[in-house]
C-alpha cells in the first residue's frame, strides 16, 4: 500500500436502495482503490473493493476505439434520425444524469422507461391508483414497534436493512432496538431473513391478494371463512392475531418486496398492501414502502415523475408525455420490435431481458454507457465507458423512502460521468434537431417540454 492514502467519511454506498450514507473509505490515492469500507455490510464490501478505476478507450463505435466526442456526434445522430427511440435504465446514474437523459428524450420524441417496469412498476401504478401512506426511514427507526416485511429478503438483498433501520436499530421511542419491536416476515418460504422475525406466515405461491383482502375484511370487522387456510396456507387464527398486532401497535411499517410485486395479481397485491396500510390509519399510524433494489431507481421514479408526471413507462411521440405500462415499457416497445434505436445508460438488458427483445436490440443502433463491458455494451453500435456515481462522482441519489442524498466521491476516474455525457448528447440533438426538423421533430426546435427539463 502507498502513503498516499486519503480518508473519505460520510460517503455512500449506492449499491443497494438503502443507500447507506455512513461510510467511512480509506482510499489509497497513488493505485486509486478502496482498500476498507468501515460500515459497509458484505456486499457494500464488495462494492467498493471490486471497483478500480480502469484503462482503455473511453468510447467505441461498432468496437472501434474513437474520442468522446466522435461518440457523443454519433449517438446524437442516431437519436434525432430515428422515428421511436427508446431511453432505458437509469436506476444506477445521479437525478443530475437522469433529468438529462428524460430531456434527450423529449427532444427527439422518443420513449423513456427505468428498471422501475422490471421491479416495483406494479406498485407504481398502485401508488396512482390507491396512494400511498409513506414515511422516511428515520421514522421507521425511531417509532416503529411492528414491522412487517412482505415477499422480501432483506438479510441477503438489503443486509444493513435490519440494523440501520427498521429490527435492531435503536431510536428515540424504540431504545432497546429488536426487544421494542414485532417483526413479522410473510414469504412462500422460509429465507435468511426468517431468523429475524417473531413471527414467519408462510402462504402459498401466488396467494399474496387473498390473504391481503382477507386481512382488510377483518381490519373492517367482516367474518371470514376458516376455509381461507385451504386457500392460502395461513390459518384464520394467524390472520386474526396479526390483525389485532396491527391495530394495536403504536407505529407499524408494511415493507414489500418483489415477491408481492412480481407475483400472480402485481398490481392488485401491491394497491391491497397500500390499501391494507390505509385502513388501519383508522386504529393506528401505518405505513408502507417498498423496499428497492438499485442505488438510485428511486430517484430514477422521482425524476422521471417530476418532468413528466409518471414514474416509468413514459412516450413523447406525440410531443407531450404519455403513461401506459405494457405498451411504452421497453421490453414490450422492443419485443414488438417498435424501437429503431436505443439508449441504454448504466444497465444491462441484453442479459436479462427476453429472447425477442434481446434479437430486436441486435437489429437497431444502440448506445450504450456502462462503467463495464457488458452484454449491452458489446453489441452496441455507439458504447461509453463511464464513471462510476459515488465512487469517482458526485452528484444526488434517492433513498428508497425517498430521502435526497449528496455523493462524496473517493477518487477520480480516467472516463467522464454519465452527467458528463447526456449534458453533451442533449446539446448536440438539440441542435441537430432545430437543423433537421424531420416531420416527425418539427416544432421542437423551440424545445417545448426541454427547456423546462434542463
Ligand atoms: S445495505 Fe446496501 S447500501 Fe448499505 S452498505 Fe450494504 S449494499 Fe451498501
Amino acid at each position: 500500500m502507498s502513503e498516499n492514502i486519503r480518508t473519505v467519511e460520510n460517503a455512500t454506498c449506492t449499491f443497494c436502495g438503502c443507500v447507506c450514507d455512513d461510510m467511512i473509505l480509506t482510499v489509497d490515492m497513488d493505485e486509486h482503490r478502496i482498500t476498507k469500507a468501515k460500515n459497509a455490510c458484505i456486499l457494500g464490501r464488495a462494492w467498493f473493493a471490486e471497483h478500480t478505476p480502469g484503462e482503455g478507450p473511453p468510447a467505441f463505435i461498432d468496437g472501434r476505439p474513437v474520442s468522446v466526442d466522435e461518440a457523443v456526434e454519433e449517438a446524437s445522430r442516431v437519436l434525432v434520425e430515428a422515428r421511436c427511440p427508446i431511453t432505458y435504465g437509469l436506476s444506477d446514474t445521479t437525478c443530475e444524469a437522469q433529468r438529462q437523459a428524460v430531456a434527450i428524450t423529449d427532444i427527439v420524441r422518443g420513449n423513456i422507461d427505468t428498471t422501475t417496469s422490471v421491479c416495483h412498476g406494479p406498485s407504481g401504478l398502485a401508488f396512482q391508483g390507491v396512494g400511498e401512506s409513506t414515511m422516511t426511514l428515520g421514522e421507521v427507526k425511531n417509532r416503529a414497534d411492528l414491522v412487517i416485511y412482505w415477499g422480501g429478503n432483506p438479510a441477503e438483498s438489503h443486509p444493513r436493512h435490519f440494523g440501520r433501520y427498521a429490527v435492531t436499530a435503536k431510536g428515540m421511542f424504540t431504545p432497546n432496538g429488536k426487544k421494542d419491536r414485532y417483526v413479522v416476515l410473510v414469504d412462500v418460504r422460509r429465507t435468511p431473513s426468517a431468523p429475524v422475525a417473531s413471527l414467519f406466515v408462510q402462504l402459498k405461491p401466488g396467494k399474496d391478494f387473498e390473504v391481503l383482502w382477507a386481512l382488510r375484511a377483518l381490519v373492517k370487522g367482516r367474518r371470514i371463512d376458516p376455509s381461507i387456510e385451504e386457500e392460502t396456507g395461513v390459518s384464520l387464527e394467524t390472520l386474526t392475531d396479526l390483525v389485532e398486532r396491527m391495530k394495536n401497535c403504536r407505529y407499524g411499517v408494511l415493507f414489500f418486496g418483489m415477491g408481492l410485486t412480481m407475483t400472480r395479481g402485481r398490481h392488485f397485491n401491491s394497491g391491497a398492501l397500500l390499501a391494507l396500510a390505509s385502513d388501519l390509519n383508522e386504529f393506528t399510524h401505518f405505513v408502507a414502502k417498498p423496499v428497492r433494489g438499485h442505488g438510485n431507481v428511486t430517484g430514477a421514479d422521482n425524476v422521471v415523475s417530476w418532468q413528466t408526471g409518471y414514474p416509468f413507462g413514459v412516450n413523447f411521440n406525440r410531443g407531450f408525455p404519455r403513461f401506459n405500462p405494457g405498451e411504452f415499457t421497453t421490453v414490450d416497445m422492443l419485443s414488438r420490435g417498435d424501437a429503431d434505436a436505443a439508449m441504454i445508460i448504466a444497465s444491462d438488458p441484453a442479459s436479462n431481458f427476453p429472447k425477442a427483445a434481446i434479437e430486436h436490440m441486435k437489429r437497431i443502433p444502440v448506445i450504450s454507457l456502462d462503467t463495464k463491458e457488458t452484454e449491452t455494451s458489446r453489441l452496441a453500435h455507439v458504447a461509453f465507458r463511464t464513471a462510476t456515481y459515488g465512487i469517482n462522482t458526485g452528484g444526488t441519489v434517492y433513498r428508497m423512502d425517498d430521502v435526497p442524498i449528496t455523493l462524496r466521491p473517493a477518487f477520480e476516474s480516467p472516463f467522464p460521468s454519465d452527467l458528463v455525457i447526456l449534458t453533451a448528447i442533449r446539446k448536440r440533438v438539440q441542435e441537430l434537431a432545430a437543423k433537421a426538423q424531420p416531420t416527425h421533430l418539427a416544432g421542437l426546435a423551440q424545445g417545448t417540454r426541454t427547456q423546462l427539463s434542463v
